[in-house]
């Protein structure tokens, strides 16, 4: 049987990361089910990679839902850090979002790729067991381990929910995350609409972005983080069963104004300019694709002027621009981009990424209970975590 000091099970971001640390002073075998690494990193950011957030640490750190933890990799591993193993440049863009300059993800799969000199790669090895003394599959044999094998969503990148049961540690629940809605109202007439920089609110939370309508539903940057907070809030675990789901969500499409703000203008201005027509003067305040739905929905009529409408139409204006509902019915859970849940951070030193139940048991990236919003986030914890598993198992 072949021994090796360090057997890394994943070969995405984190599982990368991890055998680049680890291959400097130790053995290391990378183990990946795919006959190729980094399938998943291949299609972040549209194929374009959003590689990290460019946020100061202090600041990156209140995005996720445990800071505490993943303090100590961000320190270790810093976004210079990462930068500097690559031959190309970066770019930040909005919202301090780095992608590298060549705009392909496929660049930064073959730049990690090329670290990884030092490290036996064995595809198309799907690690189906792991004997307490660290013998995997029967067939090898390491001192350490490192678990990267991700989380559960776009199970054709390789992912699959048998991996938090590979060994005894505990799970919590698995749920889905940056993932789009699907709405009960029909949104054929708006599919391909976007609403620039409107509040999505689901009970006390709230997401400041972009949404943007498709054939079943919604999206876009602030609809797939609202359902972080969503799905933390339904009771449910994947790996029982699916959500059932049937909530409703505002979206206030006129946040920089308040409902008294809105009163005050509409009175001044349906007096000042009260032969405009009502589907003319809401351009001021929505997307001209938009108009039609929301009048349509709400019972008024485009082609009323402004001097026709009473006050009980026009609280009944007010009201659906400050929160105009729409009824979800499920996540589309086919497009939900990360894994919510995971390894529980309370059996997992978050100096080293080291099992305290387990010795010599490490875990990095997706496959632990963190995650973060869209926008270069969750590849921060998966290159932080797993450089930080790799360094702690080649040091110990
Ligand atoms: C469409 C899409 C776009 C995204 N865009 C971005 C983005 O732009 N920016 C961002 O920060 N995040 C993005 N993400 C999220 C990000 O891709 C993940 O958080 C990240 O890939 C997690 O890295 P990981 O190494 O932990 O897991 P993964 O990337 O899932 O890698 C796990 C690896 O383990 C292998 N594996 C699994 N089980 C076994 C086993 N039993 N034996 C052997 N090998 C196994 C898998 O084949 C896979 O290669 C996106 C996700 C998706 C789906």
């Amino acid at each position: 049987m072949k021994e090796y000091d360090i057997a890394i099970i994943g070969g995405g971001p984190a599982g990368i990361m991890a055998a680049i640390a680890a291959s400097r002073t130790s053995r290391v075998i990378l183990l990946e089910k795919n006959s190729s690494l980094g399938r998943k990193l291949l299609l972040t950011g549209g194929g374009r990679c959003n590689i990290t957030n460019d946020k100061p640490i202090k600041e990156l750190l209140s995005f996720f839902n445990n800071k505490n933890f993943l303090k100590h990799s961000f320190y270790s591993f810093t976004n210079e850090d990462l930068f500097s193993l690559f031959d190309f440049d970066f770019i930040t863009e909005d919202d301090d979002r780095v992608f590298p300059e060549g705009g392909k993800s496929s660049d930064v799969v073959e730049g990690l790729t090329n670290l990884l000199k030092d490290v036996s790669i064995s595809y198309n090895f799907e690690v189906k067991s792991i004997t307490e003394d660290f013998v995997i599959n029967d067939k090898l044999k390491a001192d350490k381990i490192i678990i990267a094998t991700g989380g559960v969503t776009y199970p054709q990148t390789g992912c699959s929910p048998d991996n938090y049961f590979l060994t005894k540690q505990p799970v919590t629940d698995i749920k889905y995350g940056l993932s789009p809605l699907i709405t009960k109202n029909d949104l054929s007439g708006v599919a391909g609409v976007t609403l620039s920089d409107v509040v999505i609110s689901y009970k006390k939370s709230s997401v400041r972005g972009n949404v943007l309508f498709s054939h079943v539903g919604l999206t876009g940057p602030g609809i797939i983080n609202l359902s972080n907070e969503i799905s933390e809030v339904i009771s449910y675990n994947l790996l029982d069963d699916e959500p059932e789901i049937d909530l409703e969500i505002g979206i206030d499409l006129c946040p920089d104004l308040n409902r008294e703000d809105l009163m005050k203008k509409f009175t001044d201005d349906f007096q000042n300019k009260g032969k405009t027509m009502l589907k003319n003067y809401l351009k001021q305040f929505l997307t001209n694709s938009f108009i039609e739905y929301f009048l349509n929905n709400i019972n008024l009529d485009g082609e009323t002027q402004l001097s026709r409408i009473n006050r009980k139409k026009k609280n009944r204006l007010i009201e659906n621009l400050k929160r105009f509902s729409f009824e979800i019915v499920d996540f589309n859970s086919k497009l939900s981009k990360i894994t919510i849940g995971g390894m529980d951070l309370d059996y997992i030193n978050p100096k080293t990424m080291e099992s305290t139940l387990m010795p010599g048991l490490f875990f990095a990236g997706e496959v632990l209970d963190l995650h973060g919003p869209t926008g270069g986030y969750n590849l921060k914890i998966a290159f932080s975590t797993g450089y930080l598993a790799g360094l702690s198992a080649s040091k110990k």
